[in-house]
């Protein structure tokens, strides 16, 4: 299973992902996040890294209800069965690594409300036009993406294929 020599590298703050076979995103829209290509859909799922995700559910307390998730763990379990619900319709998620206050020095620009799933998932739009997106899944045996140093077999490639339940927000229409 796997191709051996396919390297995972890992997101390097402040920097893009290795973008060789990175997809046109470049049509992708704001508020939505998938485009039908050519090819399949791609899809840039907004995701809070590990050292993000306490300013996350701080600020937004109601997220981890949302997503069924109290730590971290939980959270990067949940996110991979979603990142495999979508592959199982052949489409190609790829990961948005949101940092908060970046997120919300966006929102404030223009006057966004950052508690909004379809605002994240805008924010996560325009990481990809970036390229400020990270390819999924790595190699069964390189680095799991969900950065706990353990291999992807070892870690969340166990996770259930399931949609995250984050499609609705408590203030919705709000904005
Ligand atoms: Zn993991």
């Amino acid at each position: 299973m796997g191709n051996p020599r396919k390297t995972w590298k890992r997101p390097v703050p402040g920097r893009a992902a290795d973008m060789s076979d990175r997809p046109d995103l470049d049509s992708l829209p704001p508020g939505d996040g998938a485009e039908q290509t050519s090819a399949r859909v791609v899809a840039a799922l907004a995701w809070f890294p590990a050292d993000e995700f306490a300013l996350a559910v701080a600020r937004w307390p109601w997220l981890k209800d949302r997503w069924g998730a109290n730590t971290y763990e939980e959270y990067s379990r949940a996110l991979q069965g979603h990142l495999l619900s979508f592959a199982a319709f052949d489409m190609k998620p790829w990961l948005a690594p949101i940092r908060v206050k970046a997120y919300m020095d966006w929102c404030a620009q223009r006057e966004l409300d950052p508690a909004a799933q379809k605002n994240r998932a805008a924010y996560a739009a325009e990481l990809a036009r970036r390229g400020e997106i990270i390819p999924w899944p790595p190699g069964r045996n390189d680095p799991c993406w969900c950065g706990s140093g353990r291999k992807y077999k070892r870690c969340c490639a166990t996770a259930p294929s399931a949609p995250l339940n984050d499609e609705t927000e408590p203030n919705e229409g709000s904005g």
